[in-house]
């Protein structure tokens, strides 16, 4: 058992940082191109050929000579002699030789002798004989062989994220299966005396219970940093209860709870883990909602004490469960990146604590950035209001009254980053 090593509560940054001390990248395993969407490479992926593997074609049209079309214009035409058509997938059979041009499409390997691809429309699309209206391709329009990868060049490194770009990359240098970091598994436990699983709502019509909320929702939150959850269900306030379930918890990656952690008669979360042999790092943290946030390792697991309220929970997932995981998962980029916004209406805040406001993000006013606006009531109870949200505003913690107008950072959350109500791309 180890006392809290600083008994303030820590700031925001100081429990994320106890939380990621130590977290290092989980074993490697082999996985299939196509199971590999969001996983982080663990080794550097070296291609054995070249990309494109030959000099190609960039437009459908005529490859030529440049010296033979430099003067080709639309009132003075360069006819040339069309001697084969060149399709993508086939190889060309001849020299272009002075005044010939063969017929070739996007990607069709270009015939020796030519230098150039005339496109199309600057031809008249002959078959045996070719006019060339316009000299603005000569010497244009070839793709060197090893333009975009060379053989032997390691095209993507340890550590990178696999998004579809990249996916399709690893596909185009052969790598039918890559080496990943595994992805953490995570057990979610809930505790409660008046927790019911949402498959027993009668208790919740009853008046006597309210549906484990938090269960469902770090699961679907753990699912989405790219872990695999293993929902513990309920734990009744009862410490000998607790103790077997955090014991069920053995062999996952991270282990999160839910509720007790806070000064409550029957807030047991913490005396169970340490009962256990816990070394807790994180007792406080000066934030609101998540003030109760604990953090520790159980051997080699570690745990997150998150707190019951509904809101709270998932906020102090989002600031230390979700990087954490994706330290474990291998990713460099731990935390989601923050927006500069514009407040639509005035704050007053009751504590000199590091806020998280649940806000919607609307249009940019003049100035490019984004306006944002309460969800409503900021209750940690009030899970209606992250539901609403498109982002977590952050309020530092040194002023209690903010002005409309001004500036501070958000957190987008989920899809949050896609407020724009019309298309970036300017109308049709
Ligand atoms: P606690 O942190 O255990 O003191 O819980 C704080 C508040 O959150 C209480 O009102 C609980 O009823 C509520 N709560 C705790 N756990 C959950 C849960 N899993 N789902 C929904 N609400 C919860
Ligand atoms: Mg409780």
């Amino acid at each position: 058992m180890t006392a809290p090593t600083k008994a303030e509560p820590l700031t925001a940054a100081e429990a994320q940082a106890r939380v990621l001390a130590g977290a290092r990248p989980l074993d490697v395993e082999r996985v299939a191109l196509d199971d590999s969407l969001g996983r982080v490479l663990a080794q550097d992926v070296v291609a054995p050929v070249s990309l494109p593997p030959w000099n190609n074609a960039g437009m459908d049209g005529y490859a030529v000579r440049a010296d033979d079309v430099r003067e080709a214009a639309r009132d003075h035409p360069t006819m040339l002699t069309v001697i084969e058509t060149i399709a993508a997938g086939a190889q060309p059979t001849r020299v272009v030789g002075r005044g010939e041009a063969a017929r070739i499409m996007t990607g069709a390997p270009i015939p020796a002798g030519a230098d150039s691809v005339v496109r199309v429309e600057d031809t008249d699309g002959g078959a045996d004989t070719v006019m060339v209206l316009d000299a603005r391709d000569a010497g244009h329009n070839v793709r060197p062989r090893g333009e975009d990868v060379r053989s032997g060049e390691a095209v993507l490194r340890a550590g990178t994220a696999i998004g579809p770009a990249q996916l399709g990359l690893l596909a185009s240098v052969g790598a039918a299966s890559v080496a990943v970091r595994r992805r953490p598994r995570v057990a979610v436990l809930s505790t409660g005396d008046e927790l019911a699983d949402v498959t027993d709502f009668d208790a919740v019509r009853g008046g006597r219970r309210i549906v484990n909320s938090n269960g469902p929702a770090i699961c679907a939150l753990v699912r989405d940093a790219g872990g695999i959850p293993t929902a513990l269900g309920i734990v009744r306030d009862d410490p000998e209860e607790m103790r077997a379930a955090v014991e069920r918890a053995a062999g996952h990656d991270l282990l999160i709870t839910t509720g007790g952690v806070s000064v409550g008669a029957f807030d047991y979360t913490r005396d169970v883990l340490r009962a256990l042999g816990a070394e807790l790092s994180v007792w406080r943290v000066r934030i609101r909602p998540g003030a109760p946030t604990g953090f520790g390792r159980l051997g080699a697991m570690p745990w997150l004490g998150l707190p019951g309220n509904p809101v709270s929970s998932l906020v102090t997932f989002e600031l230390f469960a979700r990087p954490l995981m994706r330290a474990l998962a291998g990713h460099t980029r731990l935390f989601r990146r923050t927006i500069p916004v514009r407040l639509d209406e005035s704050l007053t805040l009751a504590a000199p604590l590091t806020h998280f406001l649940r806000v919607t993000l609307h249009p940019a006013s003049d100035d490019g950035l984004p306006r944002v606006r309460l969800t409503g009531g900021q209750g940690s109870g009030l899970l209606s209001s992250m539901a609403r949200a498109d982002a977590l505003l952050v309020v530092p913690p040194d002023r209690s009254e903010y002005e409309a107008g001004e500036r501070l950072e958000a957190i987008p959350l989920g899809d949050g980053g896609s407020f724009g109500e019309s298309s970036t791309l300017g109308s049709p």
